[in-house]
C-alpha cells in the first residue's frame, strides 16, 4: 500500500556539491524534488571567480577522479568534454625540508635516492610488513598509526604537511579510523599498509586517480547540476524548521520575502555541521541532540590568490606544489602553483599562486587582519620559491570554519546520525561532516543520500 505521503516531493536541505548531486539523482529516478538553499548561488563552498584575466578559486582548487563512479558522474551530468586534467608535472610535489623544496619521489628508485628521507628511515620501512595490526576496534590518532607502521620521518615529512594539506589539520588529533578510512582499512584487511597497497595496485582496474577542474573552474559542476535541476532549486531560502507530522515532512523556510511550510515525502539534509545544529527539529527522536554537531572542530583557513610577472618568480613552479611539514616552523600550511596546474589561470606572461594559512596548526594567522596576511604570505613566497616585487594580482577569501576536523572520538558524532535516522525513517543526513570531505567523497554521500531515499540502499 502506498503511503499517504508518497505522492509529495523530497526535500533536499542544501545546495552544496552533496545536496545538489542527491537532488540530481533524485530527479534522473523520476522524484520531485525540491532544494532549499540559504545562499543566493550554489556551490556551497564551490566558488570560482573570473577577474579580468584572472582566474581563482576562493574554496576548493582540485577534484580527484579516484573512482570510476566520479568519472561515470561528472560524464552524466554533460561535463566530461569540459573535464581539463592536471599536465603530467602536477605528479611532482614539493615537501619542504630544511628550507628547500625537495620533490616527493614518484618512483621506488625516486624514493631509494631522494634526500627527503634518512637512510634510517628508508631502511626501517622494510619491517613494516611484519608490524602487527591494531585490535578492530582500536581508536589511533594519525599520528601514532604512522609512526607505529611507518615510523617518525615519515610522520614529519609526509603525513604531517599531507595532513596539513587536505585537512589543514593534526594527525595528532585525527583519528585514522573515522579521517583516513582506506589506511585504516588497509591494515586490518592486508595487516601492512605496503602489501595492501602493492595488491590493490596489481587487481584495481580504475582510474588513477587524476586531479581535474574545468576551464571555468570547479564551480562548472554545481551550475551544471543547478542548471539541471532548474526552478526545483530555492535560492535564497533557509530553512528553519523540520517537523514530523501525520506521516509527512513539514518543512519551515525563511526566503527573501516569504516565509512558508510544506510537506514532503522525506528530507535529506546535506548542511555543514554548524548550520544543520541550528535548525529545529519537532517530533524527532534523538534530534535533541544534534546541536552537539556544532562541538564539531573546524579550525579557520585563509586562502590567498597571488599573480606575478613570470620573471619575478624564480622557480621553475613544475609541479601540483608544495606542502609544509609543521617541524619546519614556517608560517603557511602550503602553495599551490594554480597556473601550472590548469591553463587559463593567468594572463600571458603571468604565473598564479594560491597560499594557505591557519588550520589547526597555527589559527590565530588565519585571523590576522588583510595587510599582515598578505606580508606574512609575500615574505614565505619570497624565502620559499624566490618571489620579488609586488605582486600583479590579489585576492584573499577567510574561512572562519573551513573543514570538519574527524578528531579522535569522532564516533560519538557519527552515531548521534545515525540514531536519529534509525528513529526517523525518511530523514536522512550526509555531507562533509559524515561522508568525508573532499568533492569526492560528497559527490558519493549525495548519491548515498538520493539512493537511501529512493529505497536503494542507506
Ligand atoms: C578552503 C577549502 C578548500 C578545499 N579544498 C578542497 C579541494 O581542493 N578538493 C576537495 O576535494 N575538497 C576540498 N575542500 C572540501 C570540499 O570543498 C567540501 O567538503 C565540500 O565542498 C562540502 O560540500 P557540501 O555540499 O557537503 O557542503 P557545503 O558546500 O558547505 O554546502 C552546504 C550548503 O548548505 C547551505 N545551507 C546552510 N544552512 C542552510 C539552511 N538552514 N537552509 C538552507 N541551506 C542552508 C549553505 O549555504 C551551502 O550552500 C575544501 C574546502 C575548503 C573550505
Amino acid at each position: 500500500m502506498a503511503s499517504p505521503s508518497s505522492s509529495l516531493p523530497l526535500a533536499v536541505i542544501g545546495a552544496g556539491i552533496t545536496g545538489l548531486t542527491a537532488a540530481w539523482h533524485l530527479q534522473r529516478a523520476g522524484r520531485p524534488v525540491v532544494v532549499f538553499e540559504a545562499a543566493p548561488g550554489p556551490g556551497g563552498v564551490v566558488a570560482s571567480i573570473h577577474d579580468g584575466e584572472w582566474l581563482w578559486e576562493s574554496g576548493p582548487n582540485t577534484m580527484l577522479e579516484g573512482t570510476a563512479e566520479v568519472a561515470a558522474f561528472i560524464d552524466a551530468v554533460g561535463l566530461g568534454s569540459r573535464r581539463i586534467y592536471a599536465g603530467d608535472q602536477a605528479k611532482n610535489r614539493y615537501i619542504v625540508r630544511d628550507g628547500r623544496l625537495v620533490a616527493m619521489p614518484t618512483s621506488p628508485v625516486g624514493f631509494v635516492t631522494t634526500p627527503m628521507f634518512s637512510l634510517g628511515a628508508k631502511l626501517g620501512l622494510l619491517g613494516e610488513p611484519w608490524r602487527p595490526r591494531a585490535p578492530a576496534d582500536a581508536e589511533e590518532s594519525v599520528a601514532d598509526f604512522v609512526v607505529r607502521r611507518l615510523g617518525r620521518e615519515f610522520l614529519d615529512y609526509a603525513v604531517n604537511p599531507f595532513v596539513g594539506g587536505v585537512y589543514a589539520g593534526d594527525p595528532r588529533r585525527l583519528s585514522v579510523r573515522h579521517g583516513f578510512p582506506k589506511l585504516f582499512n588497509l591494515e586490518q584487511e592486508h595487516g601492512s599498509l605496503i602489501r595492501g597497497a602493492l595488491k590493490r595496485r596489481n587487481t584495481s582496474g580504475g582510474p588513477k586517480g587524476r586531479i581535474f577542474s574545468f576551464p571555468d573552474g570547479l564551480v562548472e559542476l554545481p551550475r551544471a547540476l543547478a542548471a539541471s535541476l532548474g526552478p526545483a532549486v530555492r535560492f535564497g531560502t533557509r530553512v528553519s524548521t523540520i517537523r514530523h507530522a501525520d506521516g509527512a515532512w513539514e518543512i519551515r523556510s525563511a526566503g527573501d520575502a516569504t516565509a512558508r511550510a510544506e510537506r514532503f515525502a522525506g528530507v535529506l539534509c546535506a548542511l555543514p555541521a554548524d548550520a544543520l545544529a541550528k535548525v529545529r527539529f519537532e517530533n524527532v527522536p534523538g534530534a535533541e541532540r544534534l546541536p552537539e554537531l556544532a562541538e564539531i572542530e573546524h579550525p579557520a583557513v585563509t586562502s590567498v590568490f597571488t599573480g606575478h610577472r613570470r620573471a619575478d618568480v624564480a622557480h621553475p613552479l613544475d609541479g601540483f606544489g608544495l606542502l609544509m611539514p609543521e617541524v619546519e616552523r614556517r608560517r603557511v600550511l602550503g602553495v599551490l602553483f594554480s597556473s601550472s596546474l590548469f591553463p587559463g589561470r593567468a594572463p600571458a606572461g603571468h604565473v598564479a599562486l594560491t597560499t594557505f594559512v591557519g588550520g589547526v596548526r597555527a589559527p590565530q594567522l588565519a585571523l590576522l587582519d588583510d595587510e599582515a596576511i598578505l606580508r606574512l604570505v609575500r615574505e614565505e613566497l619570497s624565502a620559499l620559491l624566490g618571489v620579488r616585487g609586488e605582486p600583479a594580482f590579489v585576492h584573499l577569501q577567510r574561512w572562519p570554519r573551513a573543514i570538519p576536523q574527524y578528531t579522535l572520538g569522532y564516533g560519538r558524532f557519527k552515531k548521534i546520525f545515525a540514531d536519529v535516522e534509525a528513529g526517523s525513517p525518511g530523514l536522512r543526513f550526509g555531507g562533509n561532516a559524515r561522508d568525508g570531505i573532499s568533492l569526492a567523497n560528497c559527490i558519493e554521500s549525495g548519491r548515498r543520500l538520493a539512493l537511501a531515499a529512493t529505497g536503494g540502499g542507506s
